[in-house]
């Protein structure tokens, strides 16, 4: 097995702030400020999260599909795009899992620790215009992965690159920092993404199958990828 990282290498001027370089990272500024607003969000639609990571997960299986016509070895001996949603209630954990492109170590710290997105800095521009106005506005961009920590405390994203022979980690409290580490290929999807929601106390009614089954209906009945609903991942 690798290493834990030592010497990470610097996405953006936030990270050389992290509390214990090679482990905990802090997110750029405008993440840290978005996820403030994620934790204390006094939103009431939470269930825009679901929608936002299935949408994700279809993203990442469109995005192979793509790449896998200049290089179908991508796809190996699983051409078929899923995703899975798994339950468990007694852990108190929902697992959605793809089989798309998935994240190397860079795209992982690009992605889910800085704002790269046209999207989400548009949302950050309208917030400051809107002076506090969050609930509107929440519901009107959606916010995108970090909506996650409206229903987790804790995030753990495991994902495999198609094509890759590494698979990593990065987990987080939604606090100001996330950690990156190597994990062994048994541990990971063989290929995709596996997002990890530890849900908070507030939010146990997210492993309850029928409102689970609902929600995906009513907010991601369009998406081209098919979704199974498992109880209890093995
Ligand atoms: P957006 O989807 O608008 O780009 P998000 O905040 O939803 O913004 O996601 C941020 C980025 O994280 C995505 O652009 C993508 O690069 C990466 N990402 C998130 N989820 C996945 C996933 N399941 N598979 C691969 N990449 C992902
Ligand atoms: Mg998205």
């Amino acid at each position: 097995m690798t290493e834990p990282e030592t010497s990470p290498d610097t996405p953006n001027e936030a990270s050389r702030h992290e509390a214990a370089p090679g482990e905990s990272r802090a997110f750029a500024a405008d993440v840290a400020r978005l996820l403030h607003m994620m934790v204390h969000s006094v939103y009431s639609d939470r269930d825009v999260f679901l929608r936002e990571l299935i949408s994700n997960a279809a993203d990442a299986c469109e995005r192979l599909r793509y790449e896998a016509i200049a290089n179908p070895d991508l796809l190996g001996d699983d051409p078929k795009p899923r995703i899975t949603l798994a339950i468990d209630a007694d852990a108190r954990r929902l697992t959605l899992e793809d089989n798309g492109i998935g994240m190397s170590r860079p795209e992982l710290i690009e992605a889910l620790g800085t704002i790269a997105h046209s999207g989400t800095k548009a949302f950050l521009e309208r917030l400051d215009a809107a002076q506090g106005d969050t609930a509107n506005l929440i519901g009107q961009f959606g916010v995108g992965f970090y909506s996650a920590f409206m229903v987790a405390d804790k995030v753990d994203v495991i994902s495999r690159r198609a094509g890759s022979d590494e698979a990593w980690q990065w987990s987080s409290d939604g606090k100001g920092t996330y950690t990156v580490t190597p994990v062994e290929l048994a541990e990971a999807p063989a290929r995709g993404t596996r997002v990890v929601l530890h849900l908070m106390a507030d939010a146990t009614s997210y492993t309850e199958r029928f409102k689970l089954q609902r929600i995906i209906k009513d907010q991601s009945g369009h998406v081209p990828v098919p979704i199974t609903l498992i109880d209890k991942p093995g």
